[in-house]
């Protein structure tokens, strides 16, 4: 290997750029090129490439979203466009890659590689949390944190009004944000899309927590939760004559979770992943992903990446009905 590429894509995350960081120093020490390649998969089919030297990526460790830029390509997703994207690899001669990015983009790698037989290591850049192959993926810890302080501000408003909120935090397909702010935010209910609670479920609840307490009750929403999220909820509770004396709210957190500072946690991780994705490119693996296990750098095949669902801690779960 000569001269590597590397590439964010899919949502952004915190943490996405100290991971680029960690890729480019490694490449350089180890005397690869590097070429950074913007907007994704989108970039790779244009040729939008840009080389990278140490300054590139002087004084990015802290900051959010990325520098290169990210995109979903929906032209990426059929082989002519994979072809393309190949013959421009070829072009700037680029003989390896690493994909920062979440499940579609490890997909999308694992693909490539297969039709192209170019190395390919993967790094799990998403706040979501849902990619097998490592316990946290890059981006989620600061996610978390930023849902879990927002929280604490809802918290104080809704206890001066003896108000029920319902919160929607990210998750279309993963309850790991929800389940863990809502343990962190001292949630009195949390609905995740992995399990299945019924609307009635939830009204009795509600109504028990609200008669008991007469203080503020929170209920985190995961974007996924098959009750419609919060304003599904929101509306299903409108309309029936029980919560008439119940003052009722709700508020979706959206994108504030992908913004901002990647926390310590998120910032080391991505260095060790970024490294780590280097350096398994240089000892001959391909078609993997880097992550952490039980704290130590571990390599998991692509196609187990994205195939495999990452299962929720379930203990957890019994965690916020024990402590509601
Ligand atoms: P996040 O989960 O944080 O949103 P992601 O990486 O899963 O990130 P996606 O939009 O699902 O985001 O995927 C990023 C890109 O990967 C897609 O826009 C597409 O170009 C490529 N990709 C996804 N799935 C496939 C697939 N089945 N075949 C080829 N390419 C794919």
């Amino acid at each position: 290997i000569e001269r590597i590429g590397v590439y964010t894509s899919g949502g952004d995350a915190p943490g996405m750029n100290a991971c680029l960081r960690a890729v480019v120093r490694t490449a350089l020490a180890n005397d690869l090129d590097v070429m950074g390649i913007r907007r994704g998969y989108e970039g790779m089919i244009e040729g939008d490439f840009v080389e990278m030297d140490r300054r590139s990526v002087s004084n990015i460790v802290q900051t959010g979203g990325t520098v290169l830029k990210s995109a979903r390509s929906p032209a990426f997703m059929n082989p002519e466009g994979r072809a393309r994207a190949m013959r421009m690899l070829k072009e700037y001669k680029v003989d390896a890659l690493v994909a920062i990015g979440g499940d579609g983009t490890m997909r999308g790698a694992n693909i490539l590689h297969d039709e192209h037989d170019i190395p390919v290591v993967g790094c799990p850049g998403t706040i979501d949390n849902d990619l097998y192959g490592t316990d946290t993926t890059i981006g989620y810890d600061t996610a978390l944190n930023t849902a879990i302080e927002n929280i604490d501000r809802v918290r104080d408003t809704a206890d001066a009004h003896n108000r029920l909120f319902l919160i929607e935090v990210m998750g279309r397909d993963a309850g790991f944000i929800a389940l863990n702010c809502g343990i962190g935010g001292g949630a009195e209910m949390v609905l995740i899309p992995e399990t299945i609670t019924e609307m009635e479920v939830v009204k009795e609840r509600l109504l028990s927590l609200m008669s008991a307490q007469r203080r503020s009750t929170i209920v985190i929403v995961a974007e996924g939760d098959e009750l419609g999220g919060a304003r599904g909820i929101e509306k299903a509770l409108l309309d029936d004559s029980d919560f008439n004396d119940i003052d009722l709210r709700s508020t979706i957190l959206g994108h504030i979770q992908r913004g901002g500072s990647p926390t310590a946690s998120d910032r080391v991780l991505a260095s060790r992943l970024g490294v780590g994705a280097v350096e398994s490119l240089l000892d001959g693996h391909s078609e993997v992903m880097v992550g952490l296990v039980n704290s130590e750098v571990k390599l998991t095949p692509l196609r187990n990446v994205w195939g495999r669902k990452k299962s929720i801690d379930y203990d957890l779960l019994k965690l916020t009905q024990i402590l509601s």
